[in-house]
């Protein structure tokens, strides 16, 4: 099972939930830090980092020996990452989405591959979790090709959890499209409402399976409950705002290695996860 931990803002606790949940579980797991341009995952589950890898994606380069200015190639790219003018072919590395299409357009054979680094992505261990973090390059603007790079080490029939990328644009999609289910992370307040609100739309295009934790749940009003229960959101954990909890989180340590009287109710979620997709699955096949 894969179940990413997103939410529609940052600083909800999305991070505090997902390495929480991982360590909760205590069994054999793969966790991904898919938030490329801030991993921060690693602060809490502390592993040892055993393997780096630099990683890079595929973007044209031009034989202008071949090349006869035809423009099939620009025509066809629908980033302007590459762009032929009178007898000059420019290619805009930075605005390269990787997809090919130049190449495969091409009637010259002109286009070959380069590559473009995207970032490094690190392999290592805490006990009986396996993590994997993907950190961006600085200056790197496109973060999807790397969280792919990213997910593709999860290891098939075992459990992953993901920790998403804040928001509801292209990287969230990336860390959540295929998925299992997607645990959302919000806070009772306008601000997250609003935010859960283009999250959960995003999560319904997917059509995959959604519940809630609400964070700093005495705070705010009762609109993220009201409607979570007209979207029919599960409401997986409620977590106090309680100095105790935020100092914990703030110096860097995990709330149930300080609080263990936390690490069932993490663990639940979990537990509630695995309930809610079986209910869903014989709801389907008492329907077919
Ligand atoms: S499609 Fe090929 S031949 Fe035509 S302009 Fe582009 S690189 Fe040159
Ligand atoms: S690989 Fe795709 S995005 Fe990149 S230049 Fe070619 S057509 Fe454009």
């Amino acid at each position: 099972m894969i179940v990413s931990v997103a939410s529609g803002k940052g600083g909800t606790g999305k991070t505090m939930v997902s390495t929480n949940m991982a360590l909760a579980i205590g069994e054999r797991l793969t966790f991904l830090d898919c938030d490329v341009e801030e991993p921060n995952a690693h602060l809490f589950l502390k592993p040892k980092i055993e393997q780096r890898e630099q990683v890079s994606t595929p973007v044209p380069l031009v034989d202008e020996q071949k090349c006869t200015f035809c423009k099939k190639c620009s025509d066809v790219c629908r980033f302007n990452a590459i762009v032929v003018v009178g007898t000059n072919d420019m290619i805009f590395k930075d605005l390269c989405h990787s997809c090919g299409g130049c190449m495969f357009v091409c009637p010259e054979n002109a286009i070959s591959e380069t590559g473009r680094e995207l970032g490094t992505i690190e392999y290592g261990h805490r006990d009986a979790i396996r993590f994997v973090q993907g950190r961006l390059r600085v200056g790197e603007a496109m973060s999807p090709p790397m969280i792919r790079k990213v997910r593709a080490a999860a290891v098939p029939h075992e459990l992953t959890i993901i920790d998403a990328p804040p928001g509801t644009s292209c990287p969230v999609i990336a860390a959540m499209k295929g998925v299992d289910f997607v645990l959302m992370v919000t806070e009772p307040t306008p601000f997250g409402l609003h935010d859960l609100q283009l999250a959960v739309e995003a999560v319904k295009i997917l059509d995959i399976p959604a519940g809630l934790v609400i964070n700093r749940c005495d705070i705010g009003d009762r609109k993220v409950y009201e409607y979570a229960e007209r979207q029919n959101l599960p409401i997986l954990l409620e977590i106090p705002f309680d100095r105790k909890i935020a100092e914990t989180y703030s110096c860097g340590q995990s709330i149930v290695e300080v609080m263990p009287e936390w690490k069932d109710k993490f663990k639940g979620i979990y537990r509630d996860i695995e309930l809610h997709l079986e209910g869903l699955r014989k709801r389907v096949s008492c329907e077919n």
